[in-house]
């Protein structure tokens, strides 16, 4: 047994809801993003950061709690190609120098080749918020993060909220942190999926099921719940009832107001969530 090895633990940052600039929405809550979560994850002298948010505040308080930790960084791993969980890279990688960002290659492929728009568009959401250059995270050669001698394994989980997804599984801590394939009590970013796009985002999650984790960290969350691996088979239901109601053709209110009545204590009622960000 290598000698380095330690117990891994691991603690959550939660970026709170955040206001944003938008007309009205004809539907729901005014315009915010939904709550987003960080991860660390950590033995006794290194550490690696699971997705360093968004905006340049919410960044700033990240790599200041990261810090609190006293440890080595060493990785900051991507989990997928939307901006509101990578466009804060480079203020943790100032603090940070010395860390690797890191995704998978499809990651990586798809942030080379599709994120401007989107990060555009949160840069007109967010104005002065989001920094200009956003450094690429290096491709994994093994879908591993190694860490005082643990594997944290990559789960490619293709298409789910997006294409090129991922999850982490830690077998250390029967541990996953879902990126955007599972949410915690809070609405999810269904409003742009296909039929054929959600099958493949609930098998998704029946994979990280088989796993059969203790704990579950999502990439949004209500901040007021902890990290149950119930949060699967719920993320599951929210897409299956979506469905069930889109086949319907109902029209945008009515599907709106459905999965809010559903959904009654879940956070977010946003827009561009449930109907798509148009
Ligand atoms: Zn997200």
């Amino acid at each position: 047994m290598p000698a380095s090895r330690s117990a891994l633990t691991y603690d959550v940052f939660v970026a709170p809801e955040k206001p944003f600039l938008a007309p009205p929405p004809a539907v729901g809550d005014s315009p915010a993003w939904d709550p987003t979560t960080s991860t660390l994850i950590f033995g006794a002298r290194d550490a690696v950061l699971v997705d360093p948010l968004m905006t340049v505040p919410e960044a700033t308080a990240l790599a200041d709690w990261v810090g609190l930790h006293d440890r080595n960084l060493t990785t900051i791993y991507i989990t997928h190609p939307h901006g509101d969980h990578y466009l804060g890279l480079p203020v943790v990688l100032d603090r940070f120098p010395g860390a690797r960002p890191m995704a998978a290659p499809a990651t990586v492929r798809h942030m080379h080749q599709d994120t401007q728009p989107l990060d555009n568009s949160l840069r007109a959401r967010f104005p002065g918020q989001i920094a200009d250059t956003i450094p690429m995270p290096e491709p994994l050669e093994r879908p591993e993060i190694q860490l005082e001698g643990s594997a944290i394994e990559v789960i490619e989980t293709g298409r789910t909220d997006t294409l090129d997804t991922t999850s982490l599984h830690v077998p250390d801590l029967d541990l996953i942190i879902s990126g955007d394939v599972a949410y915690n009590h809070c609405h999810m970013y269904v409003g742009d999926t296909t039929a054929d796009g959600r099958a493949e985002w609930i098998a998704a999650l029946d994979r990280l099921s088989a796993l059969n984790p203790a704990s579950v960290v999502c990439g949004h969350k209500d901040p007021t719940e902890g990290n149950p691996a119930t949060v699967l088979a719920e993320s599951r239901d929210y897409l299956e009832y979506y469905g069930q109601l889109r086949d319907q053709g109902l029209p945008d209110q009515q599907l709106f107001d459905a999965m809010v009545d559903r959904y009654p204590a879940w956070v977010s009622r946003q827009q561009f969530l449930i109907l798509g960000l148009g």
